[in-house]
């Protein structure tokens, strides 16, 4: 198994490499942003350690490129910065666990053995349809792996449709969705704010269509 390891202490990076042979994997170094993107283009890895504080940025760029992309590659974050909101950050970006240094390399190599049997399991939650990925934790939407901000009322309903995508969802429920139980709604709400999320979609060629069921509701699905 071929790891990658992305860490600017070279001292560091090779010890780690050495007990990663040892331990039965071969692991090739880079020690920055720009060379983690060119490996991960060029191989593909088991698995990914990677450090947060590089000379040309910040570790989690590369983690959340990966996750936009829908890339499941398991990733072991791996930083100095142990504070509890660092490792929230880290978690949400869609890493699969976290070590702060200093650490042991028995333990190093327990977690990353361990996040080898599961992968796949992204800890970050995104929903995705065709060419669109939505992530509910910081309601982004991406199309085409590029970022968009909707309104909130034109996010819900995207939501809403997108969790039950292929199935219809009442009307009433994409009310309650968007305006919550209470306080009056004009009639005409749901149709206003599903008329907007349409025209978005498709002024940002997002392959996703959503039916009217007359009567019933709406149904998100793929565009044939
Ligand atoms: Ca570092």
């Amino acid at each position: 198994m071929r790891l990658l390891i992305v860490e600017d202490n070279a001292e560091l990076s090779r010890l780690l490499a050495t007990g990663l042979l040892a331990a039965g994997y071969a692991a090739d170094i880079v020690g920055n942003v720009a060379e983690a993107r060119d490996a991960l283009r060029s191989v593909t890895y088991a698995a990914m350690i990677l450090d947060l504080g590089l000379p040309d940025g910040d570790g989690l760029t590369v983690l959340s490129e990966l996750r936009r992309k829908m890339d499941p590659l398991p990733v072991l974050v791996l930083t100095a910065r142990g504070g509890l909101q660092d490792r929230v950050s880290g978690l949400r970006s869609g890493a699969d666990d976290y070590l702060a240094k200093p650490f042991a390399l028995e333990e190093l190599v327990a977690r990353l053995e361990a996040i080898l049997r599961r992968p796949g399991q992204l800890l970050g939650s995104s929903l995705n349809l065709a060419n669109l990925v939505y992530d509910t934790e910081s309601r982004q939407i991406f199309i085409d792996g590029a970022p968009h901000v909707f309104s909130s009322r034109e996010t819900s309903v995207l939501e809403i449709l997108l969790r039950r995508q292929g199935r219809v969802v009442p009307k009433k429920n994409v009310e309650d969705h968007i305006f919550g139980l209470s306080g009056e709604v004009a009639s005409n709400a749901v149709e206003v704010y599903v008329s907007r999320l349409r025209k978005l979609l498709a002024e940002h060629n997002a392959r996703i269509m959503i039916h009217t069921i007359r009567g019933v509701g709406y149904m998100m699905a793929e565009a044939k």
